[in-house]
Formats: structure tokens, C-alpha cells, sequence
């Protein structure tokens, strides 16, 4: 539908891509897809959403925002209206979403024009999968404590470590990787690199198993593994200065820069989908009043996220460029817990149903949602971390460290 606030170029784009979104439904999946991209596990989920993902970047839907050198459309602006395009259609989602919102605008702000070409095109297109090699054992929210170490040899760098948590490692062709290159300095010791991993010798791939039973994120080891210093991101020791452009994409600082996934979208109307299937003392439980307005808060919640997110987009309407960005991590995050308790609640004793029984609500969307939701709640940077950053950048509080 056109909206009133757009320029004719962008009202003429929007028409375009709700038209091709319409006449160009993917067929469906060969097996179930996963809620988020963080969670694709086979190589069935994987082709199939990276076929879709590749269709869309040749319609011009994905990277419109992004130089046409590197493979984008060039239109500023136009992303945001593919990706409201895209849910609006419930199409599914994009699968490389470490490229699309970390590496891609990562490498445009700190790569050469080479690395650009060489690597933007791929994650754009979705052909080359990433993942994002930032995560150790000893090193989460206190990230600078990077143990894994790349030395200078040659033309190359031999790393040596242990990453973990990496979401999509085991179908990834390229790392955005940061590793220690001295012991000396505790920030500006690290260098970030594009590191390849796909048949790189000794690199070593591990799945790990989520609560869910799914295993979209694994372990990583590095044996004395070359990375080319061509593909150093930035100067040598100018790592942490490089991951904080990537992290603030990461936590929301653009609006899926690259594109984004939409298989989260409209949750209120899946919620009564749900409620109207679901039966609550002998009646239906769109019926019940207590569930009727636990919904409609919900409702109220999503659009208040909704609106917010638009005000982002108007200077004139908050104080600091990064208060309502900011925001959006916690509020997104945790609205899906609440989205998903409530989805559990009204399905009541069959939410103990896992996704591969036939009676299990909703083909088991909704256990599956409330136990993957604790994990969003804690990855791009746990919520509590996300608070200080709000508290120190945002509210000028004193740093808690
Ligand atoms: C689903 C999922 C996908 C992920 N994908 C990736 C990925 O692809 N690549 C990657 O590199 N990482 C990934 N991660 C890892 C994620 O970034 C880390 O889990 C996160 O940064 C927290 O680090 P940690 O697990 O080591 O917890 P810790 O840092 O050990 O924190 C433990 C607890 O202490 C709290 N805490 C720590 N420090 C403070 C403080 N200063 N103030 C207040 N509270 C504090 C935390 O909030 C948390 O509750 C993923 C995580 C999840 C759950």
C-alpha cells in the first residue's frame, strides 16, 4: 500500500516490489524452516533459503541501499521499503544474515575498494554464507579478552584458538574474525580479518545442540590455519575500533542494512490464528476475555515498537541519533519472549508437543519460539550489556567499568 511519506522514486519502488513479491511467491520449503536464520541447520533449509535469498538480490530486493559496484541497487533508502515489502508478503526469510548485517556494511565502512568487490557482491547475493568469529569461552561480554592469536608469517597470518557460539559457521565460507596480534595491548592488540573457512586446513567446524534440539550455531578451532594478509579488515591493532562498527550494525544501529528476514512478522495475528485453534475451559480461546486481552496487549506493544522505529527515522523527534536505534535490540528481543510465552499459554498442555508431532499446535512453532527466544535475549551482546551501553552512550551514566 503506498504510503504518503515517500518520494515518487520510492513510492514507483515500493509498488514494484510488493507487485514482484506477489507475482513471485517461493514454492514451499521441502522441509520445515527454522524461526530465525540463526537456527538453519540442513543443507535442505539451507538451499532452498539461499535460492530465495539469491532471487530476491537479482530483483533488486536485497543491498538496494549499497553501491552498484559491490552489487547493490544504489538507492539510499530503499531497504527498509523492500524489507516492509518482504514482510508484508511473509516471504521467508534471508539466510545470511551475518553478511547482510554485520560483514557487508563492516567492509563497506573499513575495507579496500578490492575487499569491497571481493567480498560485498557474495554476501548480498547470499552465495557465500557467513559467520561472525567474535565469541570465546573466556570471551563474551568482556570481548576484548580475545585469546585467539594470529601471527604474521609471510604473506599470511597463522591463527591459532577457540571461537564459539558461531550461528551459521558450519555452512560459512567466510568469518569475520577477530584475533590478538599482541599480547602487549589489550585493545589495540586486536586485528580483524576475513577469514576463510569452508575446506580451509585446520579449521575445525564443531555443531553444538541448543535447548531447542537444533544446532544452528557450533564451535570453531583454529590449528594453524592461514589467513591472507590481504584479507586484514583495516590496520593492524585497529581491530576493536573495526568490531564496534560491526556490533553496532549488529545491535540495530541500521535497520537490516543489507536486508532482513521477515519469518517473525505480524506475531499478533499468529497469536490469534493460534487462540482460535485453541481451546480454553470448553470453549475456544479467542472466546476467553483474559487471553482476548492478553493478545490485544501484545498488540499494543508491537505497534508502540512499530511506531518507535519510525520516529528513528525523523531527527527532529529525539534528542540523541542513537537513543531509539539502541533501543530496538531490547525491545525486539524481549517482546519475542513475551510474544512466545503467551503462545505457549494459550496452547496450553499441547505446547509440550515438540515440532515432529502431528497434533502439536501450530506444527510446535510455539515451545520452539519460547525456548529459542532466551537465546536472542543474549546474543549480539547480552540485554544487561545492551543496558549499560544505553545507560553510558545514550543517558551520559557513568561507565560501570
Ligand atoms: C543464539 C546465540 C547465537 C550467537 N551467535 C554468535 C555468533 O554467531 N558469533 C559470536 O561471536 N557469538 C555468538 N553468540 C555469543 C554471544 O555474543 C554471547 O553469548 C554473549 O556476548 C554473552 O557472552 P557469554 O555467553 O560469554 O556470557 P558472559 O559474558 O559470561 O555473561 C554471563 C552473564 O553475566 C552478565 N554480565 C557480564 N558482564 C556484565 C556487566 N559488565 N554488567 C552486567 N552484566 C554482565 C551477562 O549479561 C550474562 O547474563 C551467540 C549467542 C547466542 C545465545
Amino acid at each position: 500500500m503506498a504510503d504518503a511519506q515517500l518520494t515518487a522514486e520510492q513510492a514507483d519502488f515500493q509498488e514494484y516490489a510488493e507487485r514482484w513479491l506477489a507475482e513471485n511467491a517461493p514454492p514451499p520449503p521441502p522441509e520445515r524452516l527454522p524461526i530465525s536464520a540463526i537456527e538453519v541447520m540442513t543443507t535442505g533449509q539451507r538451499d532452498y533459503l539461499q535460492a530465495w535469498q539469491y532471487r530476491c538480490w537479482e530483483a533488486g530486493l536485497v543491498g538496494c541501499d549499497y553501491p552498484r559496484e559491490v552489487g547493490g541497487g544504489g538507492h539510499e533508502g530503499f531497504q527498509r521499503i523492500a524489507n516492509q515489502a518482504m514482510a508484508g508478503a511473509r516471504t521467508p526469510l534471508l539466510i545470511n544474515i551475518v553478511g547482510l548485517q554485520m560483514a557487508a556494511p563492516t567492509i563497506l565502512v573499513h575495507g579496500t575498494d578490492e575487499q569491497k568487490r571481493k567480498f560485498i557482491p557474495g554476501a548480498l547475493s547470499g552465495e557465500e554464507i557467513w559467520c561472525q568469529g567474535f565469541s570465546e569461552p573466556g570471551a563474551g561480554s568482556d570481548m576484548a579478552n580475545q585469546q585467539t592469536l594470529a601471527v604474521r608469517d609471510g604473506d599470511d597470518w597463522v591463527v591459532n584458538g577457540h571461537k564459539v557460539w558461531t550461528s551459521l559457521g558450519h555452512f560459512a565460507k567466510w568469518m569475520i574474525l577477530i584475533a590478538r596480534t599482541s599480547k602487549h595491548h589489550k585493545y589495540d592488540g586486536l586485528t580483524y580479518f576475513l577469514a576463510p573457512i569452508e575446506g580451509t586446513p585446520g579449521v575445525t567446524v564443531r555443531p553444538l545442540v541448543k535447548i531447542t534440539g537444533e544446532s544452528g550455531f557450533n564451535e570453531v578451532l583454529f590449528e594453524d590455519a592461514r589467513v591472507p594478509d590481504a584479507n586484514r579488515l583495516d590496520e593492524v591493532g585497529k581491530g576493536w575500533t573495526v568490531a564496534m562498527t560491526t556490533l553496532t550494525y549488529e545491535r540495530g544501529a541500521a535497520e537490516s542494512a543489507g536486508g532482513g528476514g521477515s519469518s517473525q512478522a505480524h506475531p499478533t495475528q499468529r497469536l490469534i490464528d493460534l487462540a482460535k485453534s485453541s481451546w480454553r475451559d470448553g470453549r475456544s480461546a479467542a472466546d476467553d476475555p483474559v487471553t482476548r486481552d492478553a493478545i490485544v496487549q501484545m498488540a499494543i506493544v508491537g505497534e508502540g515498537i512499530r511506531q518507535n522505529g519510525r520516529r528513528a527515522r525523523v531527527p527532529a523527534l529525539t534528542e540523541h541519533p542513537m537513543r531509539i536505534p539502541l533501543q530496538s535490540k531490547l525491545l525486539v528481543s524481549e517482546f519475542a519472549q513475551d510474544v512466545a510465552r503467551l503462545g505457549v499459554d494459550i496452547a496450553g498442555a499441547h505446547s509440550t508437543l515438540y515440532k515432529l508431532d502431528p497434533s502439536a499446535p501450530d506444527a510446535g512453532h510455539w515451545p520452539l519460539a519460547y525456548m529459542g527466544s532466551y537465546g536472542h535475549t543474549i546474543a549480539a551482546g547480552t540485554n544487561e550489556i545492551q543496558r549499560n551501553i544505553i545507560g553510558e552512550r545514550v543517558l551520559g551514566l557513568p561507565k560501570s567499568k
